[in-house]
């Protein structure tokens, strides 16, 4: 399993990780939180760990663990 860690603060919430990722909208959504919008897991099980989402978060907001 893979876990997927989206850091709050650099998240900008542009949306460019389900637009990348190829299962998109199972894995991400965009959620609004203290008045900002942010990334948020959806459903982390989906995730191939392509780390495509990594190289294109431009703030690096995101990071992947894999738990094997
Ligand atoms: S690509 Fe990065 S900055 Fe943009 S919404 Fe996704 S996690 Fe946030
Ligand atoms: S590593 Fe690949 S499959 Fe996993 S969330 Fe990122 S883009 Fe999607």
């Amino acid at each position: 399993m893979i876990e997927i860690f989206i850091d709050n603060e650099k998240c900008t919430g542009c949306g460019e990780c389900i637009r990348v990722c190829p299962k998109g909208p199972r894995i991400y959504r965009i959620v609004e939180k203290n008045g900002r919008k942010v990334a948020e897991v959806v459903d982390k099980s989906f995730c191939i760990g392509c780390t495509t989402c990594v190289t294109a978060c431009k703030p690096g907001a995101i990071r992947l663990e894999r738990g094997w």
